[in-house]
């Protein structure tokens, strides 16, 4: 018997440990996780980006300590880490609006960011060229820019600090994946894995990433998540190569920065549902149709542009309110959540472990009130809807 089982070990699992043995090092933890090379997990398909902003307050300031805590990495996680530095590269994020409305959206939006630190600035078209010179900004109402606490960073060092720090402090990870948890009249009584075994545990966190309905299903209970499938491009521009730039949110739904003297791009499919757990077949088709002339009408310099690589992952897409669903479990008091991140998991892993472990160890939320981002709203079907889906 364990303290705590935790179904997943990516960085949502792993950071759960870490913050787990961190708060009460006394407690046993076992992380479940099938595939120690993390190839078709999220959180190593991932575009590893950090931004403020966001459209609601709670989700802003996980986001504001995500950056303190990437930031900070080495003295969070100690020498047992063996991460020393995330490689931050503060470049920011750009949203682009192509409509009055819309850029009246940004500056209610900033306003907002910046009361909670954020350093969210909104530019009009002449702003933008002043500081983008390289971008055509026909249509272009307004951005709104993040010069500081943005950007990205190194998503499997993430991973690999928090996972590393965890086993230092005790917390042990299994090869092997959870089939079915077993559930008696409430609680949630066992974890059945695949090679044969059954594990007992105090409380069961459940951190699967975009298979994490599937588990709920194995005991009859719900979650309103499931796999959508995101194709990212590498794309060698070499007309085109400001390694400065921010990640670009297009008013037409793609995004692109610059990675390695490259370019990362991506969009959400026009017909986008849910997919099989084992498709990570990229969408080819969708550079022509929607990515390269988007890029293009961006800046000329795409002219040339070759996509040199690609991959497909997984949004584990809340399909209720693209938020987060965290914590307790009302209907499995002993089942803890971490899912339903649609695409903005990774910069939340820091706050989301703290705040799941401090429910466990605390009995509730700490330092940072994560309630809106409940089981109950979900079993109450009310959405808390986040509108800055990238
Ligand atoms: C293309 C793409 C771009 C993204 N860009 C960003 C970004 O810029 N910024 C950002 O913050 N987020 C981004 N995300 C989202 C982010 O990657 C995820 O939200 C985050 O990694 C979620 O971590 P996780 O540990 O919950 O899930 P995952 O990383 O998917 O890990 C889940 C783990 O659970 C394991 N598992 C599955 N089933 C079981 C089971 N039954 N038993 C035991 N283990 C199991 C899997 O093997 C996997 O390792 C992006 C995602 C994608 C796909």
């Amino acid at each position: 018997m364990t303290d705590v089982l935790i179904a997943g070990g990516a960085v949502m699992g792993a950071s759960v440990a870490f913050w787990l043995k961190r708060l009460d090092p006394t407690l046993s933890v076992t992380v479940i996780e099938p595939d120690p090379g993390y190839a078709t997990s999220s959180t190593a398909l991932s575009a590893a980006g950090i931004r403020s902003q966001f459209t609601n307050a709670v989700n802003i300031e996980i986001s504001r300590f995500g950056i303190d805590f990437i930031r900070d990495f080495a003295r969070y996680t100690g020498p047992e880490g063996g991460v020393p530095d995330l490689g931050l590269r503060e470049n920011g994020y750009l949203f682009l609006a192509s409509t009055e409305t819309g850029a009246a959206t940004l500056e209610s939006l900033a306003e907002l960011q910046r009361s909670l630190g954020a350093g969210t600035e909104v530019l009009d078209p002449a702003g933008l060229g002043a500081r983008f010179p390289w971008m055509s900004l026909d249509g272009i109402s307004a951005g709104s820019f993040g010069p500081r606490d943005e950007g990205f960073f190194d998503n499997m060092g993430l991973l690999a600090g928090l996972k590393n720090a965890a086993r230092a402090a005790g917390a042990v990870w299994l090869r092997d994946r959870v089939t079915a948890f077993e559930r008696g009249d409430g609680p949630i009584t066992a974890a059945l894995l695949e090679q044969g075994g059954r594990r007992e545990a105090q409380v069961f966190v459940n951190c699967a990433g975009p298979r994490c309905a599937a588990l709920m299903r194995s005991v009859g209970l719900n979650l309103p998540v499931e796999p959508r499938k995101r194709t990212v491009f590498v794309v060698d521009a070499p007309k085109a190569r400001h390694p400065d730039a921010p990640l670009i949110v297009d008013p037409t739904g793609i995004w692109f920065r610059p990675e390695h003297g490259q370019w990362l791009a991506a969009t959400v499919p026009a017909t986008d549902g849910p997919c099989a757990e084992d498709d990570f077949d990229p969408d080819h088709a969708l550079w022509e149709d929607a990515v390269w002339p988007a890029l293009y009408t961006r800046a000329e310099g795409f002219a040339e542009a070759r996509v040199t690589r690609m991959w497909a992952g997984h949004y584990a897409f809340n399909t209720l309110d693209q938020n987060a669903i965290l914590g307790r479990n009302p209907q499995a008091p002993n089942l803890y959540h971490a899912n339903g991140f649609s695409g903005h998991g990774l910069q939340q892993a820091p706050a989301v472990g703290r705040g799941i472990a401090e429910q466990i160890v605390h009995g509730d939320w700490v330092t940072l009130d994560l309630s809106s981002l409940g089981v109950q709203r979900v079993l109450d079907g009310q959405p808390f809807a986040e509108a800055a889906i990238v």
